[in-house]
C-alpha cells in the first residue's frame, strides 16, 4: 500500500516528526501510544534514539524522514530552524504541519514556501506545555490555520496529542491566536507578580494569598466578553460596568499603595498611563475597550 493510500484508509496513519525536543518528544509519545507509526528525526540523534526505544523509527536525515510518509509534523525551536532542517527535503505531495512557534508573518511566508515546494501546509500554535500533551483532560489544544483540506483529512491524527482547533484558511491566524493569548497571559502574570510584591514584607503567606488571586482573576476574566461586545458594536459606552473615570481614580490608590509598600510600580504604569491618555481624550464615562484604538494607532 502506498503512503498516500495508507493515510486515507488507516485509522492510525503514519506520522513523520521533525524535532525531538521537549515538545516534539511529548508529541511523538502521544502518537506512539495511540498506535500511529512514527518516524522521527532530530538534529542531535541521541534525542531521537530515546524515542526509538518506545517504538519510533529514527531517520538519519530530515529528508529521509520526510520521504517516509505523507503527514510531516515539524516542531523545532523557531522558524529559521524549520527552513534549515527542510532545505534539502522533497516536499512534493507532502502535508506539512508546522507546530513551531512563530509570528503570523512567518506562518504566511512558510505557507507560501511550502506551497512552492508542492506541499499543503498548516501552521499551528500549541496552547500547552509538554506534560499536558497526550492527556485528554489536560485542556491542551493546538490552533491550526492554513489548508482546510489538510486539516479535515488529518483532523483525527492531529487531535491525538491535544485538541485541534482550526481558526481559518489564513496561515497567519494560528500564530496570531497563539500570540494574542500569550500576550494576554503576559499582562496577567505581570499583575500577579506585582500583587505578590505588595504582600511580600507582610505576615501574609503567598500560599494563602494565591487562592484569592486565582478566584479574583478568574471572575474578572469574564469581563473580556463585555469588552468584545463593545468592540464589535463600536459603542464603548454600552452597558458600562466600571467607567474609566472611576478606574483612573482607583489607579491613584494602586500607585500610592505600591509606594507605601516600597514596591516598584513599573509593571502598572504603562497601563495606568494609557488610561490617563484615554481619559484626557474625553472617554471618562466609557469602559476601557476603546483604549484598543490607542494601541492600534486609530486614536492618539
Ligand atoms: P527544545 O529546546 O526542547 O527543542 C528544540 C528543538 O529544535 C530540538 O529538537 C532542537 O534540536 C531543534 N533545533 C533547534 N535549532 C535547530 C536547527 N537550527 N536545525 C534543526 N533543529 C533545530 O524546545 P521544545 O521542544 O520545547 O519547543 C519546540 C517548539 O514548541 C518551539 O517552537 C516552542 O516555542 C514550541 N512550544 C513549546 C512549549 C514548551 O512548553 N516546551 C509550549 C508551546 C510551544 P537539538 O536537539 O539538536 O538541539
Amino acid at each position: 500500500m502506498t503512503d498516500n493510500a495508507r493515510s486515507h484508509t488507516s485509522p492510525t496513519p503514519p506520522v513523520t516528526l521533525l524535532g525531538a525536543g521537549a515538545m516534539g518528544s511529548a508529541l511523538a509519545r502521544a502518537w506512539l501510544a495511540a498506535g500511529h507509526p512514527v518516524t522521527v528525526w532530530n538534529r542531535t540523534p541521541a534525542r531521537a534514539e530515546a524515542l526509538a526505544a518506545e517504538g519510533a523509527a529514527v531517520a538519519a536525515s530530515a529528508a529521509e524522514a520526510v520521504a517516509a510518509g505523507r503527514l510531516v509534523v515539524v516542531c523545532l525551536l523557531d522558524d529559521a530552524s524549520v527552513g534549515e532542517a527542510l532545505a534539502d527535503a522533497d516536499l512534493t505531495g507532502r502535508d506539512l504541519v508546522d507546530l513551531t512557534t512563530g509570528t503570523p508573518a512567518q506562518g504566511r511566508a512558510r505557507a507560501a514556501w511550502a506551497t512552492e515546494r508542492g506541499a499543503r501546509f498548516l501552521d499551528a500554535g500549541i496552547m500547552a506545555v509538554p506534560p499536558m500533551i497526550g492527556k485528554p483532560d489536560s485542556g491542551a489544544y493546538v490552533f491550526y490555520s492554513g489548508s482546510p483540506e489538510l486539516f479535515e483529512e488529518h483532523r483525527a491524527t492531529l487531535a491525538v496529542p491535544a485538541g485541534a482547533r482550526y481558526v481559518g484558511a489564513d496561515p497567519g491566524f494560528a500564530a496570531l491566536h497563539d500570540v494574542a493569548l500569550l500576550s494576554a497571559m503576559s499582562g496577567m502574570f505581570a499583575g500577579v507578580l506585582h500583587a505578590f510584591a505588595l504582600i511580600r514584607r507582610e505576615d501574609i503567606a503567598p500560599t494563602d494569598f494565591a487562592p484569592l488571586l486565582v478566584s479574583w482573576l478568574t471572575a474578572m476574566a469574564q469581563l473580556a466578553h463585555q469588552t468584545a461586545e463593545q468592540l464589535e458594536s463600536g459603542d464603548y459606552g454600552k452597558d458600562v460596568v466600571s467607567n474609566l473615570a472611576m478606574q483612573a481614580a482607583g489607579n491613584v490608590t494602586l500607585l500610592r499603595t505600591a509606594e507605601e509598600q516600597g514596591v516598584s510600580a513599573e509593571l502598572l504604569t504603562p497601563y495606568t498611563e494609557l488610561m490617563d491618555r484615554w481619559l484626557a481624550a474625553g472617554h471618562g464615562d466609557e469602559d476601557t475597550a476603546g483604549m484598543v484604538e490607542l494601541l492600534t494607532g486609530e486614536a492618539s
